[in-house]
């Protein structure tokens, strides 16, 4: 579903990745893990077309990303991206937040968006906050709103980049679950989380990045036991 191929990306003269290639199958759970700094969101955001890549290929369901003439809304409906930050608009409400794009940008109809953000809402067991403002809830339940924002987009492929870095660690449990939830419902996703217990329950496949490579990429189950790479162990060594 999405295939990647030594992607090589520079901003100025910091070469941050340099040929990165692995690829995603439908209902897969792909976890990236590694180093501040190795290049994990830039990865990211060049699935999402945020950051142009300098060579390579990324395809998701067969659009090529790297097409001067890529249809990014075409993309992005598909491939659905949430953020450490969730920059929810702080005067919608949590319904009005997860109905804009798909009202707004795709002109879909309002009572039809409506239902399905609702839902979406009981989906992340925030029903009873339709009506909150961002600054009425907890960052758990704020991330959870972006994440069914995202979800309102009906995207084939879910991206979370440190989703609860920033959050409390008693809310940071509720976000995990909304994650392991849409796994479990085959939604094809892509984390990078330092939540290693989180990644070695959910994934199914583990890549470790160092300096812009993938050095070491593997089946989950076995990849937290069993890394074979020098620097794949230390980095192991000092998170688990
Ligand atoms: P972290 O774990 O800290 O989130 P990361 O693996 O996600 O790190 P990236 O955010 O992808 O790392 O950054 C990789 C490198 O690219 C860093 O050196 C960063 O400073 C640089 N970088 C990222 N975005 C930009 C940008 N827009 N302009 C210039 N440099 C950038
Ligand atoms: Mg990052």
């Amino acid at each position: 579903q999405v295939v990647i191929t030594d992607v090589h990306k520079s901003f100025g003269t910091v070469q941050v990745l340099k040929g990165v290639s692995m690829s995603v199958r439908k209902s897969e759970v792909v976890c990236i893990i590694g180093p501040s700094g190795s290049g994990k969101s830039t990865l990211l955001r060049c699935i999402n077309a945020l950051v142009p890549i300098d060579k390579g290929s990324i395809k998701v369901d067969g659009i090529e990303v790297n097409d001067p003439k890529l249809d990014e809304l075409a993309l992005r409906r598909r491939v659905g991206i949430v953020f450490q930050s969730y920059n929810l608009f702080p005067h919608r409400t949590a319904l009005q937040n997860i109905m804009m794009a798909p009202v707004h940008v795709l002109r879909q109809d309002k009572a039809e968006v409506e239902a399905r953000a609702r839902k979406l809402l009981a989906k992340v067991r925030l029903s009873e906050k339709a009506d909150s403002y961002p600054g009425e809830l907890s960052g758990g339940q704020q991330q959870r709103v972006a994440i069914a924002r995202s979800l309102c987009m009906m995207p084939d492929v879910m991206m979370f980049d440190e989703v609860t870095a920033a959050l409390d660690p008693e809310t940071v449990k509720e976000v995990l679950n909304t994650i392991r939830e849409l796994a479990a419902e085959g939604m094809t996703c892509i984390l990078v989380t330092h939540e290693m217990g989180f990644a070695r329950e959910v994934a199914d496949t583990v890549h470790f990045t160092d300096h812009g490579r993938i050095v070491e990429s593997g089946d989950a189950k076995a990849f937290f036991t069993s890394a074979s790479d020098p620097r794949t162990r230390e980095f192991l060594t000092q998170v688990l």
